[in-house]
């Protein structure tokens, strides 16, 4: 969605609403496609005293694989913007400041932009996950398994004391 912000510029107390969905099933991430349901956007595009503002929520789900257990898991996030709005070629882009020389914003790259720069690295399906177990696989969430009761040493650093001892 492209907005043409001509009429905001040009009146102070002028708001535009801005309410709408981006898909981005599409989108590869850590060799994944975690936004399989489009990302809310909800905000205004406003001008007040003379300054142009924009303020958006966007609200995604989430959803790849534990990263320590592998169990298909959704979690929600929300990322809020605030930035300036800038027609000057000079204004210098910035953080807080977006220029626009036409008058007209590309709604769906920034929150694309904003959007993907927010996607999790870490993802567990709870933050105790216990996940495998490195020596038979188990999901270890779902119960111990035999390695941990032999005193919790791993068979193969058992190997490797026994032979840095002889
Ligand atoms: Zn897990
Ligand atoms: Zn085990």
């Amino acid at each position: 969605m492209v907005l043409d912000l001509k009429s905001v510029f040009a009146n102070e107390g002028k708001e535009i609403s801005i309410d709408t969905s981006l898909d981005m099933s599409d989108t590869d991430f850590s060799g994944g496609f975690p936004l399989k349901t489009p990302v809310s956007v909800k905000g205004s595009v406003f001008n007040r005293a003379g300054v142009v503002e924009i303020k958006l929520q966007m609200n995604y789900d989430f959803c790849a694989s534990c990263d320590r257990c592998g169990t298909e898991t959704v979690k929600s996030y929300g990322v809020d913007l605030s930035k300036m709005l800038a027609t000057s070629i000079e204004a210098e882009e910035s953080d807080t400041i977006i220029t626009v020389p036409d008058m007209k914003l590309d709604v769906d790259e920034l929150v694309f932009t904003e959007v993907f720069l927010s996607l999790p690295t870490k993802h567990l399906c709870k933050e105790t996950c216990k996940g495998f177990c490195f020596n038979c696989g188990k999901n270890l969430n779902e119960g111990d398994c035999d390695c941990n009761k032999s005193d919790g040493i791993d068979p193969r650093l058992a190997k490797l004391a026994e032979l840095i001892d002889n």
